[in-house]
């Protein structure tokens, strides 16, 4: 077993958000998930989170070689620029030609850089959540500092999908919620600063609850700054226990059958 792999008593994770094409992985990209796939390994599942249309190639292409590994088509806000023009007919393709595309993402709105034009993001999020809804997908979507958008969009198109990597207030969560989103969390919840995440946690019932890792980064406790890995969600169901008494096992049971149920695996 690779080295990097976090044996800690648990099993059947579900990693929702992983992005196994970065370049972080480079070195020993195979061995490790080759590994993290295998019978004995703690995790069972792992969802690619796409980022532009290279990203999606790779999803594909790793779809077919490990099979519980699936993927995501999308474009991230991150990568709007120099934007192939046929984009979304090229993500559309590739869903309809592969059965392993199980959403669309990850899409969204980031204003935390001013750099992005909004209006542009905005577009480009509503195009592909209407290819969402055509395709009949749910959508994992990256929101950051953008909440009242994000919310007047969501009223709008009223997708089926995931918030991942949560970070907006135990009020949008409800908000969310209500609207019958997931809500996606990382290892910012082992954290010891992070109470609006903990906070948010709180409201999210045991059957809306994703878990993730958004690797290579956002590695929990304690391997906070280190390169971040799947087996690692153990260290979010652990902090996830301690915040709700429910044991870990469970709720990484439960996390599993709610990413099988939101991406029909
Ligand atoms: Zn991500």
């Amino acid at each position: 077993m690779h080295a990097d792999i976090l044996q800690d008593g648990l099993s059947g994770i579900f990693d929702s958000h992983c992005h196994y094409d970065d370049t972080a992985f480079d070195g020993d990209r195979a061995e490790l998930l080759g590994d993290m796939l295998s019978a004995e390994s703690p995790v069972s599942f792992l969802m690619h989170a796409c980022t532009d249309l290279a990203s999606a190639e790779y999803g594909i292409k790793t779809a077919g070689a490990y099979r519980n590994y699936y993927t995501s088509v999308g474009i991230h806000p991150e990568n709007m620029e120099n934007l192939d023009p046929e984009y979304a007919e090229k993500l559309r393709v590739l869903a309809l030609e592969n059965a392993k595309v199980k959403a669309v993402g990850e899409v969204g709105l980031d204003y935390h850089y001013d750099g992005y034009d909004r209006a542009a993001q905005i577009k480009l999020f509503e195009r592909q959540l209407e290819l969402a809804a055509e395709l009949g997908l749910p959508v994992i979507m990256h929101v950051r500092d953008a909440t009242e958008d994000h919310l007047a969009i969501m009223r709008e198109h009223k997708p089926k999908g995931v918030v991942h990597c949560f970070s907006g207030s135990a009020e949008t969560a409800e908000q969310l919620l209500d609207m019958g989103l997931y809500i996606g969390f990382t290892g910012v919840l082992t954290f010891k600063n992070a109470k609006k995440a903990k906070r948010a946690f709180a409201v999210v019932p045991a059957d809306r609850l994703l878990f993730e890792t958004d690797c290579p980064y956002m590695a929990p406790e304690p391997f906070r700054g280190k390169r971040c890995n799947s087996s690692m969600i153990a260290k979010i169901a652990r902090a996830a226990e301690t915040l709700s008494g429910v044991p870990a096992q469970q709720l990484i049971d439960i996390t599993n059958e709610n990413a099988r149920r939101l991406f029909d695996i």
